[in-house]
């Protein structure tokens, strides 16, 4: 397994794979890596003959006043996990290396990460498509595999493939729960036992509400009241928002007639969790 940090030095082997006929996948991670990413990475290599994982831990994505400075980090952990997948490339750029002196561009995608998380975390989804911009120039995959669970981060990043013409194909993966369904999340890692156990309220609120929906309910409002229901029935979860959107547009209200995204973030302690579940046919 190569691990390379200087982007040219990706760029270029990026260059030499594709002259060589390689099929390139990527699936960009911020490390601490767990079943989830572990998923993706298996996908990538069931696609591709060349996978590369990146692990970057962006900075323009964090608001003044988030983890940034304590997200969690183990590097030679995930350096071993990945060798079993295995992963023939890990690039794990310098922050100082990927945000050049005098840095002034960013990709911006407008109306789908105007609500949900977008509305509380204000600059956070410019910070994803522009990182994730730079990293398909770096390592230009003809895959690259992303998660469900961040699915504003997915639907933002389909409109940009979209909207700049990037010539690759985003492959999404479903959540990856924990086995009493607590979605897996680097963040989990922040939470104590009883916070822990306090966070499994997300899953279960989703869950109800998919069961009230598989009992033939089609409103989206009265689903997300049987959410919110099991939500508020933990008082120590402080709800940031519950919301019923198009799982298309990410826009209220949702149609009965079309799939519906129910989308929860919450603070558990100190630590923000989300979580979604789409009901109705999926549309990847
Ligand atoms: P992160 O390291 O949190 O930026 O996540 C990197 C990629 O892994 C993103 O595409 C996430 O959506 C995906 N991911 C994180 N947690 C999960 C999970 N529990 N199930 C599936 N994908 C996940």
């Amino acid at each position: 397994m190569e691990v390379i940090a200087d982007p040219i030095a990706m760029q270029r082997r990026a260059e030499a794979a594709r002259r060589w006929g390689d099929r390139i996948a990527l699936v960009p991670t911020m490390g601490f890596l767990h079943e989830g990413h572990l998923t993706l990475m298996r996908e990538g290599r069931a696609r591709a003959s060349m996978l590369v994982a990146s692990i970057f831990v962006n900075p323009t994505q964090f608001g003044p006043n988030e983890d940034l400075a304590h997200y969690p980090r183990d590097l030679s952990g995930d350096l071993a996990k990945l060798r079993e997948v295995p992963v023939d490339v890990v690039f794990t750029p310098d922050r100082e290396a990927i945000y050049t002196p005098g840095a002034q561009t960013w990709v911006e995608v407008t109306e789908l990460t105007r609500g949900l998380c977008g509305a509380h975390r204000p600059g956070h989804f410019r910070g994803v498509t522009t990182i994730v911009a730079k990293l398909f120039n770096l390592v230009k995959p003809h895959f690259a595999i992303f998660g469900e669970k961040d699915f504003q981060q997915l639907r933002a990043i389909q409109r940009m493939v979209i909207d700049l013409n990037f010539d690759l194909e985003i492959v999404p993966m479903p959540i990856v729960r924990e086995k009493d369904g607590l979605a897996m999340s680097s963040r989990n890692a922040y939470l104590s036992p009883d916070e822990r156990r306090d966070a499994l309220a997300l899953s279960r609120a989703l869950f109800a509400a998919r069961d009230h929906y598989v009992a033939g309910m089609r409103d989206a409002e009265t689903l997300r009241k049987t959410a919110l229901k099991v939500i508020a029935e933990t008082p120590k979860v402080e709800l940031e928002y519950l919301e019923a959107v198009d799982a298309d547009t990410l826009e209220w209200p949702a149609r009965a007639d079309r799939p519906i995204l129910l989308a929860v973030a919450a603070r558990v302690g100190t630590t923000r969790l989300i979580d979604n579940i789409v009901l109705g046919v999926r549309r990847p």
